[in-house]
């Protein structure tokens, strides 16, 4: 790694928006670690960003885990003694996929969701904010969804009036209000903390009806991972536009 390149982490990197969002950063000369919940996926990920000449290393991390936290926060500390970029991408859809399930959402699913989107992202982001702060320029990227605007669902004419899983949506919105609250607290420092809605990609979660590709999915993303200091905190953007929590 150059002295002067940046290190980022991305969680769920092994497809999708996360392996999109990966590769980008490190076409923009960015060292990437790429994080998967099985390891073979992550080396496999790693080469093949590699064989494209991306400065990548591979990460077995399931969020959800604590004891794989721990040992992320070991290998940063260890390998680069700061983070740059953590960009909170894994996350997990409703088993229902877009079938609105609201006062029939059963406990199991409301811990399986909130445990991937929100609390494994707070957790993840506690044990490795010492070493962001270690950065000169820290950037953090909550994977957020535009399901999770409280201000949007509330409107009756807003495009997603309809589309109403709670479970999903509620774990979007929870994360965007920790988006909020740990902007606030990092206000006096060098760090930026964004809510990133990608638009609606097909991937396995958004399925092949969405009409975004991966590539253009990733971008939000990417720019938010790259803010420069005079860029936004505390906000949540969609291709560089602001959108109602
Ligand atoms: P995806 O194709 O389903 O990929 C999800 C990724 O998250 C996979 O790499 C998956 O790993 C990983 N993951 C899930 N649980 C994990 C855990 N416990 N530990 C580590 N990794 C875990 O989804 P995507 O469309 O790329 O979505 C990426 C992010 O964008 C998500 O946060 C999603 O909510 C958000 N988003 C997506 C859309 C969309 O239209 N696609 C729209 C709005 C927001 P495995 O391969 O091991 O399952």
């Amino acid at each position: 790694m150059a002295q002067d390149s940046k290190v980022a982490l991305i969680t769920g990197a092994n497809r999708g928006i996360g392996l999109e969002t990966a590769k980008q950063l490190g076409e923009q000369g960015v060292t990437v670690v790429v994080a998967a919940r099985k390891l073979d996926a992550a080396k496999e990920t790693a080469d093949k960003l590699k064989a494209q000449g991306i400065d990548a290393y591979p990460l077995q991390l399931d969020v959800t885990n604590v004891g794989d936290r721990a040992a992320a926060a070991k290998f940063f500390a260890e390998k680069f003694g700061r983070l740059d970029i953590l960009i909170n991408n894994a996350g997990v859809a409703a088993s229902t996929g877009f079938e609105p399930v609201n006062s029939q959402v059963t406990d199991d699913e409301l811990e399986r969701i909130f445990s991937t989107n929100l609390f494994a992202v707070v957790a993840l982001t506690r044990e490795l904010l010492p070493l962001i702060k270690k950065s000169p320029a820290g950037r953090i990227v909550n994977l957020s969804s535009i399901l999770g605007s409280n201000g949007l669902h509330a409107d009756p004419a807003s495009p997603i009036y309809g589309f109403k899983s709670f479970a999903y949506d509620g774990s979007k919105a929870a994360l965007n209000s920790y988006t909020i609250h740990l902007a606030w607290e990092l206000k006096d420092t060098p760090i930026k903390v964004n809510s990133a809605h990608p638009g609606w990609v097909k991937t396995e979660m958004g399925t092949d009806a969405a009409p975004m590709e991966i590539p253009e999915g990733a971008k939000t993303s990417v720019a938010l991972a790259l803010l420069g200091a005079d860029g936004p905190s505390g906000r949540f953007i969609h291709l560089g536009q602001e959108l109602p929590w």
